[in-house]
């Protein structure tokens, strides 16, 4: 039985001694083979040299180095798509999903009733309360218009069988968002709560608007809600536009009102247009993904990897 560890790391030579030793371990203290996946996304600091480093000295480290920065879900991707363990689990490099939940996660699997063990943060200490409400928010929203589901506070912090992970590598979408994968593709999860943990070194690569845009990827990779929003909005203008000619009509036979008030007439035709901009807007989101998901670009490019075989460009 062998387990795969999956750690994307990004700028990470601070954190990266610190998260091999306590890994190094807890791995060791389980009995188990095991292999630590290192997938340099791009560092430009040191990060690359100290993995050669590791898996110099290590047999259980390799290491696959991107050309450029495609980010932590193209990095996750290419571990998924090289782990060779019966069970998987992608780690963040900076302590935040603590490997000493792992012994306990194994055991779970091991009862033979779930498929996974996945981890959820239960408190979100140490973090901005802006962002906290904008992130519960995003999970109320996303849940009530998307069949994926996808629970508040659940980290990419899961172990997984086998034909958990063949089910990942054959979802094989240019536009990943792993928490809405792992939650579409189903099979029986297990939720292990866990109180929120700060990174140990490092800075976060997230900031207000990176994590912004990611949830509206979210909401668009794992809903088509927000494109009948048009449809909706304009049935009901068109409602509201029929009794409105009703009302003037009427109005000016049995009254003789002359119409008069240009300036309701300019607030009408700018909320309109809004509202149709608006509505085109979304549909272009949608395009512009079906642009990029049909030009079948490979997710991430190998420059280097001390794995012999493996697809460098996929
Ligand atoms: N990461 C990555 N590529 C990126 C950004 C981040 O591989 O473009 C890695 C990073 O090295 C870390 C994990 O993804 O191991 C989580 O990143 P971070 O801790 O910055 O995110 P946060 O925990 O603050 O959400
Ligand atoms: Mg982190």
């Amino acid at each position: 039985m062998k387990i795969s560890l999956i750690i994307p790391c990004y700028n990470e030579q601070e954190a990266l001694p610190i998260f091999y030793g306590e890994t190094k371990k807890v791995m060791e203290s389980m009995a188990c083979d095991y292999e630590l996946i290192f997938v340099n996304d791009g560092s430009k600091d040191g990060t690359l040299a100290l993995l050669k480093e590791l898996a110099d000295a290590d047999e259980h480290v390799s290491y696959i180095g991107f050309s450029r920065n495609f980010g932590k879900e193209a990095a996750m991707y290419a571990g998924f798509c090289n782990a060779g363990g019966d069970y998987v689990a992608v780690m963040d490099a900076d302590m935040q999903d603590p490997p000493s939940l792992l012994p306990q996660m194994l055991e779970i699997l091991e009862t033979g009733e779930y498929d996974s063990v996945a981890t959820r943060r239960v408190t979100r200490k140490g973090e901005p309360k802006i962002r906290s409400w904008f992130a519960r928010m995003f999970y109320r929203i996303i849940n009530h218009i998307s069949d994926a589901d996808i629970v508040d506070g659940a980290r990419d912090f899961r172990l997984m069988k086998r034909s958990m992970v063949d089910a990942i590598v054959a979802m094989g979408e240019y536009n990943r968002f792993s928490k809405g994968i792992f939650g579409w593709i189903g099979f029986r999860t297990y939720w292990l709560p866990y109180e929120n943990v700060n990174r140990v070194a490092g800075e976060t690569k997230w900031n207000f608007w990176k994590l912004f845009k990611y949830a509206i990827d979210g909401v668009i990779n794992f809903s088509q809600v927000p494109l009948s929003i048009a449809s909706w909005f304009g049935m009901f203008m068109t409602v509201v536009a029929f009794i409105a000619v009703l009302f003037i009509v009427i109005r000016k036979l049995v009254f003789g009102d002359p119409v008069d008030g240009w300036a309701s007439t300019v607030c009408i035709i700018t909320l309109i247009g809004g509202i149709q901009l608006f509505c085109m807007g979304i549909m272009g989101q949608y395009i512009a993904k079906t642009y990029i998901e049909v030009k079948k670009r490979p997710h991430y490019i190998v420059s280097e990897s001390n794995i012999d075989e493996m697809e460098k460009i996929k």
